[in-house]
């Protein structure tokens, strides 16, 4: 879609401190820009309402993995690149892996972010099930300082975010496995590459003395938001690996068609996005169950 894209302003600080003092003394008025593969789209098309921009491609205090003992932590800019070719989020974190393999193309994982990914706020994202199941967190700063956000609370509306207008993400954190772990994701669309989910299910789980320990459900398209469905989890988290039966599975199906609230769209109808959530979820919970039975 080309229509007429308007001029602009592109402002590029030397530094992550420069970046914020541009943000702070005219708060609202710049608009962040990392790899450009969501902004880029409204504004060739002349529908951005925004025609500021601060550039962060180059800041390399957003850039690099950090391995620490217990955590990885992913500066804002990193890409899908990135992210598919790092050896031990491959090992670690195969959701976030898959859910960058399956975003966009080539050229789309070569430049978009995971800050990007999440900032932008579109409940068809496909990267946040994965950081949702991970339970990661998200650090937001200013000139003021920093702070870190559970991401499950980083959404907070259609679009709309935690995040203050002289704030950046800087850094997104996730705790390493440890233990007997499952981790599983699906994005159901209509193709496998270069389309936006019907549905996406990604989880993380934690298998101790036979039972559940720990389960985490993390959902795209299915909402206004990227959800965790909780009641769900609850239903699982605590359970004997035994427990897994075939009434048990459609019991779990039962309560993720009521935790999740989809609409009717272009791309799918809500009835459709319940039934292959729910469909989705049993397969998890089947793969699950004869997993750690081989413990
Ligand atoms: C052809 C095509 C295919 C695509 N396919 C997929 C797909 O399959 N799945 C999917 O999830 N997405 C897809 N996308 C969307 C897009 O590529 C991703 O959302 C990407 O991760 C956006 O990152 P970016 O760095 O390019 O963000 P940008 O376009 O630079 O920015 C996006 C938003 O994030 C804000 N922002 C960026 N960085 C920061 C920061 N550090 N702090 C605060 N705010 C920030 C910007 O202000 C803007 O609001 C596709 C896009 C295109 C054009």
């Amino acid at each position: 879609m080309r229509g007429q894209a308007p001029s602009c302003t592109v402002q590029t600080p030397a530094s992550l401190a420069g970046a914020l003092e541009i943000l702070f003394a005219e708060k609202g008025s710049w608009r962040p820009l990392a790899g450009g593969t969501d902004l880029m789209v409204p504004f060739a098309a002349g529908t951005l309402p925004f025609t500021r921009f601060l550039n962060l491609w180059g800041l390399e205090e957003l850039q690099g993995i950090e391995v620490a003992p217990d955590s990885l932590t992913l500066g804002a800019l990193t890409t899908y690149a990135e992210i598919r070719n790092h050896p031990v989020l491959r090992a670690e974190f195969p959701n976030l892996v898959q859910s960058a393999w399956v975003t966009g193309a080539m050229a789309i994982q070569n430049r978009g972010t995971l800050a990007g990914n999440i900032a932008n706020g579109s409940p068809a994202a496909d990267t946040p099930p994965s950081l949702l199941a991970y339970g990661a967190e998200v650090q937001l700063q200013s000139l003021a300082g920093s702070r870190w956000v559970p991401y499950e609370s980083f959404h907070t509306g259609y679009k709309q975010t935690a995040m203050l207008p002289e704030e950046l993400i800087t850094r997104i954190r996730v705790h390493r496995p440890a233990g007997d772990t499952f981790h599983f994701f699906r994005k159901v669309g209509t193709r496998k590459a270069q389309a936006i989910s019907k549905v996406c299910l990604a989880a993380y789980a934690r298998a101790e003395a036979g039972r559940v320990a720990e389960f985490r459900l993390g959902l795209g398209s299915v909402a206004p938001v990227p959800m965790r469905a909780l009641t769900t989890e609850m239903l699982i988290q605590g359970q004997s690996i035994d427990a897994f039966h075939e009434r048990f599975i459609a019991g779990a199906k039962q309560a993720l068609m009521e935790d999740i609230r989809p609409i009717d769209d272009i791309r799918s109808t809500a009835s459709y996005r319940r039934k292959v959530a729910a469909n989705v979820l049993g397969q998890l919970l089947e793969e699950m169950a004869e997993r750690f039975r081989r413990q």
